[in-house]
């Protein structure tokens, strides 16, 4: 876990003042640190019978991507408006300044599926409430929440379901 904090790269005042931005790109591109994250996030669902993987636009792609593949799950995207081609469902949330939205495909999950949600970084948690609730929609068995890295002073958790599973890697 030293290895993959040590390959995290603070960015001061990204993308605005008074943010310090935790970014992943120095420790994917590290292949043995790559390699760190896609296993020990995979330890941590290998018995759950995992069936997808949901991944929040765009840094969430990453790790859900290799997290669906070393559990043979499939992978699903959740994403900003207008990207989805086909029938979406969508949910609008609060932010600091105005609000957001996000899309996935209606037929993404069905009633069968036991979901882990990923994302790179728990902050506030108000992203990935609102794609839990997209999921939670959708009827599946069961939903688990997961990020590489959790901001614990900005207490997301408090805005995240009591009922979910929530895992992280490294905590801040
Ligand atoms: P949240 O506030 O939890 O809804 O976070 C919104 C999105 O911004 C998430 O997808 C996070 O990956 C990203 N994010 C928020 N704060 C940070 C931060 N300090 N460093 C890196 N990513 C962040």
């Amino acid at each position: 876990m030293e290895y993959i904090k040590s390959k995290i790269r603070d960015v001061y005042d990204f993308p605005s003042k008074g943010i310090v931005f935790k970014d992943l790109t120095t420790a994917f591109k590290d292949p043995r640190c790559l390699h760190i994250i896609g296993w020990d996030l995979s330890q941590i669902y290998r018995d759950k019978g995992v069936t997808k993987v949901v991944g929040i636009e765009s840094r969430g792609f990453i790790g859900g991507s290799i997290l669906a593949f070393e559990l043979g799950a499939g992978f699903v995207p959740a994403r900003k408006p207008g990207k989805l081609p086909a029938d979406t469902v969508s949910e609008t949330y609060q932010k600091e300044y105005g609000t957001d939205t996000i899309e996935m495909h209606r037929d993404a999950i069905t009633p069968d599926d036991i979901v882990v949600l990923h994302d790179d970084v728990l902050a506030t948690g108000g992203t990935m409430a609102a794609a839990y609730n997209l999921v939670k929609s959708m009827n599946p068995k069961k939903i688990y929440i997961n990020f590489i890295i959790e901001i614990t002073a900005l207490n997301g958790r408090a805005n995240l379901p009591a009922d979910a599973e929530v895992t992280s890697l490294i905590k801040y």
